[in-house]
This record gives C-alpha cells, structure tokens and sequence, in this order.
C-alpha cells in the first residue's frame, strides 16, 4: 500500500512536470545553444560523478554534488529543463544497470528525479522571469533572486523526499523531517548559487570559454577536496587501527604490545622511572566466589583508579590479566613510594562494586606492588630493569601481600623496603 503511494506521488510529479513542459511549448533560449550546452553539462557531470559524496537513506541513494539544472531551466524554460533531466537521468540510469550499480528501484527513481528536479526548476524559471524586472532595479538583485531560487528549489527537493521518506516509513517524526533538511550544508547551497547564477549569464552570451573554465574550475576543487578528504580519511582510519591495537579491550588503557613498544623508546631517555608491578591478591577468589564478570569488574575498577591517579608522564599498562604495570617520571625515589603507599591504600579502601545475581554488591580487594627505581641508560636496558620489579611483586607477595617491596638502582642497596 504504502510502495503503491510512493510510487503514485513519483508519478504524479513526473506527469505535473511533463505537462508544464508541454504547456509552456518551445523552448525560453534558443534551442541550438541548448542543445550545446545539454552536451557540455553532460560531459562534465559525468565527468564529476565519481567525486560525488552520496549519502544512503532507507532504499533511496542521495548524491551529493553541485546540480546546474538550475542555469539550464532559468535559461531554457520548463520545456528544456525537461528533456535535460530526461535525457540526463536515463543516460545515469543505464549508465547504473550496465555496470550493475543499480537500485532495486532505479527505475521509478529515474522517474522521480526527472519529476522532481523539472517540476522544481520550471516553478523557479517562471519565479524568476515574474520577478527579475523588480530585483534587476537594486543592486545585486540578480544575486539576491538567485541565492532565493537557490534556497527554494533545495528546500522544495527535500520536501519532497521527505514526502517519499514518510510514505516508506523511514521518516517518522517532524524532529527527523527537520533534521533531514538541516543536513545541508550553506557551503554547497552556496557553491550552487554562484555556480549558476554565472552558468546561466554565461550561457545568455554564449561564453562557451567561460563555461567550460567554469566547469574546470569547479571539476579541480571538487577533486582536490575529495583527495583530501580521502587522505585524510585513511590517515583516520590508521590511527584508530593503531589505538585499537594498543588499547586493552576491557579497560581501555594500554595494552601489553603498547608497553613493549614504550619500552624501546624509554631505553635511552636517560630519565629516572620508577617500574612498578601492580597485581591484585586472592584475584581468582573474586572469580570463584562470584563469577567472572564481578572479576572483569574488579580490573576494571583497578584500571580506572590507577589512570585517575597517574600524571601526563606517567605510563599505564595492563601487562596480564590481573596485573598492571606504572612506568612513573618526574619523582624521586621517596617520592615514588610515598605516592605508591597512598595508592596501595587507596585500592584496598576502595571497594569495586558489580552487578551479581541481580544485586549491587561490593567487593573489597588489595593489591601487591614491586617497584624498581633506576635511571634510563645503556648499562641496564628496561627489560632487565623490569624484571627486578617483578622480583620485588614476588617479595610482597611471599612477605603477606597488600604491600609495596620497592628498591633503589641508583644507590643499587641489595635493599628491599617495607613501608607499613
Ligand atoms: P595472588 O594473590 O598470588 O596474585 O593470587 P591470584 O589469585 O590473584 O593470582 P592467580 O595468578 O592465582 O590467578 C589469577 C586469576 O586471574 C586467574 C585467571 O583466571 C584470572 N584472570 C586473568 N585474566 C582475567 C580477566 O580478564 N578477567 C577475569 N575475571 N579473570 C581473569
Ligand atoms: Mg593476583
Ligand atoms: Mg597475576
């Protein structure tokens, strides 16, 4: 029912146009420059298709380009317009059935544009010659009226895809109506504007020069922004590539690949870093007494506290299930600890609180730290320097757990330290 009313308003619109176009008889301009300039828009359109942007809503496939109909209806009448879009759409369409790019319903869409667009642009010839006589008396009249036919005839064309959107349903309240027209841009709407307000004076001299450097212009900004936009794009859709790569899933901070990579950079910063261990006691407690999902919680939770906690330099890695791993800079030894013991702390006061068998509940948990203090150089590379933090976790592990085991590189005392 509803396909038989879309297809009935398209129809309509076809025949509304048509018969305007017969009414009105001959052509406004002469027919021999018309069918001049129908070859020359044709060659460049067709040359411009591919830097069209198009944009798919429901079954319908929207192109956005700059449309010149406009020059050619305020030059040619409704007659001219009409063979125009007539012979401009069928040849995109079986341009479209050749190459196997067409719609579903090309065809009744092939109808509804050359509908649209001529029944659009005849009402905007017939404006202008109504009002050129008045705007042509004040200055910059002929751009005022054109800029109002600019507008009118893209406000008109939305409404009428809106009118198709709603009888297929993909348009369903005024607030998407709204948002459908505010997708437009005044750039574009502008770029149509001057594009053929001087199409139209051009063809009224017949400056086929200036007609051709004018579809070369255009042809040439098109191009050049869509290999921007194309470039720029894929240098997008490479960063997010790379941020996806080092970006643990559940945590969302970096992974293990990431602090690998950081690693080798740091190996010959000459900086003192702190690494430290960071990993959860009695984790597969929290596993087995809940589930699993109170568990990813947990990390979760962890993850977030030690991000908020950490400066701009300082560096965070989820480097195993449930352990994390801190690169810190810019503090002393004493320092490191002192913000290292708060931390400790502040897991084991801070309980994770998860969803499980339907009830909030909160979950209590602490963390045991290694910290190796040292300073970048040749001598002893960050793996190595690593793995003594590491040692140290195991220490407070052994000694009780819920403790920091910390030790100086830079005095290199055989010293492991217990902060209570
Ligand atoms: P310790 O105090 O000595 O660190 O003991 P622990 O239980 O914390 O450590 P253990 O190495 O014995 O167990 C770690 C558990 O962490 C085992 C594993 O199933 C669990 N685990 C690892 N990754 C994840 C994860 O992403 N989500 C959840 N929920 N559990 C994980
Ligand atoms: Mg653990
Ligand atoms: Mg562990």
């Amino acid at each position: 029912m509803k396909k038989k009313l879309t297809l009935c308003f398209q129809l309509i619109l076809f025949i509304a146009s048509l018969l305007i176009a017969l009414t009105y008889g001959g052509f406004a301009g002469d027919p021999y420059v018309f069918m001049q300039a129908v070859l020359i828009y044709w060659v460049f359109t067709s040359l411009y298709s591919h830097l069209n942007v198009s944009m798919t809503k429901g079954n319908i496939t929207i192109d956005y380009g700059i449309h010149y109909s406009l020059s050619l209806g305020l030059y040619a009448g409704p007659l001219g317009i009409f063979i125009f879009e007539f012979v401009q759409r069928f040849i995109t369409y079986f341009t479209r059935r050749f190459t196997h790019t067409a719609d579903e319903d090309e065809f009744a869409h092939t109808f509804y544009n050359i509908g649209s667009f001529a029944f659009i642009h005849s009402l905007a010839f017939y404006l202008f010659t109504y009002l050129y006589p008045t705007f042509s008396s004040v200055p910059f009249g002929f751009w005022i009226l054109i800029i109002m036919l600019v507008s009118l005839t893209a406000l008109l064309s939305d409404l009428n895809l809106i009118v198709i959107f709603i009888l297929g349903n993909e348009i369903k309240t005024v607030r998407e109506a709204i948002d459908f027209i505010r997708t437009r841009s005044i750039a574009d709407l502008g770029k149509t504007v001057f594009s053929n307000g001087l199409l139209f004076v051009f063809l009224m001299e017949q400056r086929w020069d200036m007609i051709i450097a004018l579809f070369i212009l255009n042809y040439l900004v098109s191009y050049s922004f869509s290999e921007k936009h194309k470039s720029l794009q894929h240098k997008m859709e490479r960063d997010k590539f790379k941020q996806m790569a080092y970006t643990d899933f559940l945590t969302e901070v970096y992974n293990r690949a990431y602090m690998a990579k950081t690693m080798d950079q740091l190996n010959h910063c000459q900086e003192k870093i702190a690494i430290v261990v960071i990993d959860i006691d009695f984790f597969k407690k929290v596993n087995d007494t809940y589930n699993h999902s109170v568990g990813d919680r947990v990390i979760q939770h962890i993850a977030a506290m030690l991000s908020e906690n950490l400066s701009d330099q300082d560096f965070l890695f989820r480097s195993g299930g449930e352990e994390f791993t801190l690169f810190l800079h810019g503090r002393s030894y004493t320092e490191s600890i002192t913000f290292l013991e708060e931390l400790r702390k502040r897991i084991a006061n801070t309980p994770a609180i998860a969803e499980f068998k339907g009830k909030t509940i909160s979950v209590n948990h602490t963390a045991s730290i290694g910290m190796y203090y040292y300073k970048a150089c040749e001598a002893l590379d960050i793996q190595k320097a690593y793995v003594f933090a590491d040692q140290l976790l195991l220490e407070a592990k052994r000694k009780g757990k819920n403790q920091l085991c910390s030790r100086n590189g830079l005095i290199d005392l055989p010293l492991t330290q217990r902060i209570d």
